[in-house]
């Protein structure tokens, strides 16, 4: 680990110097990987991220509640989940086909007009009848809202809380996944069909997937807890510790839903798309000058997932325009 360690002469990193570490690991290295990307590039500002990815996103976010918040969390979870959110992060994919929940496969996405690399919720979120607020925005809208008569008592059937906090940490992780908020034609990329090194794999599965396994398997020896504790270290006190703050501002909800998508159909367009055509091979360039961009977006979604909990289950500044009725 020592010579990993040791720091870098230069943050100046090339593509082909960062495609030659691949195969060294550790999160220092990670973040002199990230700072190296940052200078080069600079940030600018259908199915679901994998399992991976909504376990880290959901990890994130429980450790992020403060007491009264991590409290209720808790008590909505069932008995065999033993008090870890992230173990039913992945529930909505796994239901969205049943015949009962078959409605909710809308909700995981947005669908956005070709290469127009814009969300407008009135324009875009609805499902391909036309049924309003049918999309990740809207859903993430609606399950805040109904988390937020939680504190009224658990005499209002209408809603089934522990299914609500379900839906909404694992559509807080969807929305934040750049091919989820996707052009329409390709389905956000899922019909792009094309190579990842060496197997099949199409433009959504590389982003929802592969990214994560690939630096999963070059850095973090296939381990998810240590590449989660890298994507916290980094937020905590690394690369994007003066961004947290900003991350979690967000005075109403609705702007702020907006926000996250308009946030990913952006980078859908600058990073996920740009430059790829169908069957072709997408390898190192693609996967070094990405692989950044996939885990602050797991980061963001953890992240602001606490910040929606900790509002609405917390009791303090209670997020404006989560009352509406649903
Ligand atoms: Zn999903």
């Amino acid at each position: 680990m020592n010579e990993i360690t040791k720091p870098r002469s230069t943050f100046a990193l090339t593509f082909s110097l960062l495609k030659g570490m691949r195969k060294i690991g550790s999160f220092r290295l990670w973040s002199i990987y990230f700072l190296g990307f940052v200078l080069i590039n600079g940030f600018g500002g259908v199915q679901a991220w994998s399992k991976e990815g909504h376990i880290m996103t959901c990890k994130i976010a429980q450790e992020l509640l403060v007491p009264n918040a991590a409290h209720v969390v808790r008590m909505l979870l069932p008995d065999y989940a033993n008090g870890d959110l992230s173990t039913l992060c992945v529930w909505p994919d796994q239901i969205r086909h049943w015949y009962r929940y078959r409605w909710t496969s809308p909700l995981h996405f947005i669908d956005t007009p070709d290469d127009a690399c814009s969300f407008d919720y009135s324009r875009d979120c609805h499902d391909t009848h036309g049924g309003k607020d049918m999309c990740v925005a809207g859903a993430i809208k609606n399950y805040t809202s109904q988390l937020s008569h939680y504190h009224e008592g658990t005499s209002d059937r209408r809603y089934n809380m522990t299914e609500a906090l379900l839906f909404l940490s694992h559509f807080m992780g969807d929305i934040h996944q750049p091919m989820h908020v996707g052009f329409t034609t390709d389905e956000g990329g899922n019909t792009i069909g094309l190579r990842w090194f060496r197997h099949k794999s199409n433009l959504h599965h590389v982003w929802d997937r592969e990214i994560i396994l690939t630096a999963a398997a070059d850095f973090y020896e296939k381990d998810m807890g240590s590449l989660q504790k890298a994507i916290q270290a980094n937020f905590t006190h690394g690369l994007w510790s003066e961004d947290v703050t900003s991350w979690k501002d967000c005075d109403d909800l609705s702007t702020c839903i907006n926000k996250y998508a308009m946030e990913s159909i952006k980078m859908a367009c600058t990073w996920g798309y740009k430059g790829v055509e169908a069957g072709e091979t997408l390898s190192d360039n693609y996967f070094n000058s990405r692989m950044p961009i996939v885990m602050k977006r797991i980061a963001q979604g953890g992240v602001r997932l606490s910040m929606i909990l900790n509002r609405v289950f917390g009791g303090l500044d209670p997020l404006k325009d989560t009352l509406v009725a649903t």
